[in-house]
């Protein structure tokens, strides 16, 4: 997981005009009632074509969270803070987003397997006080145990330890804050995301250290640098698992 530029791309005017519209006239009536259901809020707002296609570029086609690659055709909408109900560490819920659901800055491109994982999970730092209907998350010191991308750079928060042969590396959290990121989505445990991902590391990933590990050792800087070129080619946002491969990289000398 990396953090996201949402200077990319910019809120979709279908989405600027629809979604305080249908706030106003329909989601605030039914919260003030009390019957919200998921259903409620209008995927032909939040989730038009326009509004997928910003997300998916602006995150070069890469899931927020899990950082694997996607076609156009797969990308989903994430709603980062949930918008009907909030569950918290304990399993209990509280009200959730309801006034976030249009907001441009809430969503995300996100995999089916990150978005079903990870659903209205959405705990928040003890004693800290959940946001008013209306408050947006940049105003207020609400305290989210999930990390925000566009907000704040998740690398901090996450390391990357050698598992097993199979798995290789996975993701642990050294935050609070990371710790429950992976949970949310299960980062370190699932089997084709680890398979995959220790794929692309055996292919994509241990072949430039390596090869810079042995032209260090022979003193070949030419070979030095190329290594370290594809190195950063590797980390470059649109990279996938640039999370893993700048840990990687940092580590070994390469960054
Ligand atoms: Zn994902």
């Amino acid at each position: 997981m990396i953090g996201v530029d949402r200077a990319r791309a910019r809120a979709p005017g279908s989405l600027r005009r629809e979604g305080p519209k249908h706030l106003d006239s329909t989601i605030e009536p039914l919260v003030a009632a009390g019957r919200i259901r998921s259903e409620d809020f209008l995927r032909s707002i939040y989730g038009n074509d326009e509004v997928r296609q910003r997300l998916w570029s602006m995150q070069h086609g890469k899931c927020c969270f899990c950082e694997r690659t996607y076609e156009d055709k797969h990308s989903t909408v994430e709603h980062f803070r949930p918008k009907t109900k909030a569950t918290d560490l304990d399993g209990s819920h509280r009200m959730g987003y309801w006034w976030l659901a249009y907001e441009f800055r809430n969503l995300y491109f996100c995999c089916r397997n990150c978005n079903t994982l990870k659903r209205a999970f959405f705990p928040l730092a003890p004693a800290s006080v959940p946001l008013q209907p209306r408050q947006k998350p940049w105003e207020a010191t609400e305290r989210a145990l999930v990390l925000d991308p566009g907000l704040v750079d998740p690398e901090p928060h996450i390391v990357w330890r050698w598992k097993n042969r199979r798995d290789g590396y996975v993701p642990v959290g050294v935050t609070e804050e990371g710790r429950q990121t992976i949970r949310a989505t299960q980062l370190d445990q699932r089997d084709t995301l680890n398979r995959l991902r220790h794929r692309y590391y055996r292919r994509q990933l241990r072949p430039v250290i390596r090869a810079h590990r042995d032209a260090r050792a022979q003193g070949d800087d030419p070979a030095v640098a190329e290594a370290k070129r594809r190195a950063h080619l590797l980390a470059q946002d649109e990279a996938e698992f640039a999370g893993l491969a700048r840990f990687l990289f940092r580590r070994f000398g390469l960054l």
